[in-house]
């Protein structure tokens, strides 16, 4: 049996106030996420819209839900109205959508710019040279219902402490230059989303401002 109610106390205990978890609960029950619920735990994250949308209304309504998946724009529309952030915007074409599903709604959101900071080639992500260049476009002035809040990144699935290290320095220096190219004015952008059950402290002493756990919270998947 995997402790869930202490698994998260202890690591709140261990974690900085200053950083912000995010209990990533994909693959577990409604059952599971209730008992870190009653823990006071309010932020969750999961990588799946329907999994997300078969979920939500099972668990009570102050639930702050992230979506740190690869998400498709023609689903866009089912999660904007109750998401709390999308950490994995990964296209400028996803964030225009987010835009225009946002605005139909009336609503503003929360997004992360995911970027590519593994060696593998399969983790979803901006170049920094994709960024300048929506940054740099028009049409990125225009957007009024997303809130740009910061960055996210995954770092490559390693025990080389020195490369998930040198990944997440490179995540840091890429909000450094995105806050002072375009965000100086923007105080929402303050977020670096790195971090997860197995490299969360090395991220922490990177700067990490968020963090994802998973299975150290729910156990393996
Ligand atoms: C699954 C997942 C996590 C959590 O992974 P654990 O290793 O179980 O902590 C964090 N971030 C993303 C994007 C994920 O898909």
């Amino acid at each position: 049996m995997t402790d869930i109610a202490e698994n998260i106390t202890s690591l709140k205990q261990q974690i900085p106030a200053s950083v912000k978890l995010v209990a990533v609960s994909k693959t577990k029950p409604p059952s599971d996420i209730l008992i870190a619920y009653n823990t006071g735990q309010r932020r969750f994250g999961e990588n799946r819209v329907q999994e997300i949308l078969s979920k939500k209304d099972l668990l009570p309504s102050d639930i702050e839900w992230h979506l740190i998946g690869h998400l498709q724009s023609n689903k866009v529309k089912f999660i904007v109205p109750f998401i709390s952030m999308i950490q994995s915007v990964d296209s400028f074409k996803l964030l225009r959508t987010i835009d225009s599903e946002a605005l139909k709604i009336n609503k503003k959101i929360d997004c992360l710019l995911q970027i590519h900071i593994a060696e593998e080639e399969t983790k979803f992500g901006f170049s920094m040279k994709e960024l300048d260049e929506m940054a740099e476009s028009p049409e990125f002035a225009n957007l009024k219902n997303v809130i740009i809040s910061g960055v996210m990144g995954m770092a490559t699935f390693t025990d080389k402490a020195d490369q998930v290290s040198m990944e997440f320095k490179y995540l840091v220096n890429c909000f450094n230059s995105l806050k002072n190219k375009y965000f100086t004015d923007v105080p929402e952008f303050m977020e670096i989303s790195m971090g997860m059950s197995g490299d969360y402290n090395i991220a922490i002493r990177e700067g990490s401002t968020i963090i994802r756990i998973g299975s150290l919270i729910f156990g393996e998947r």
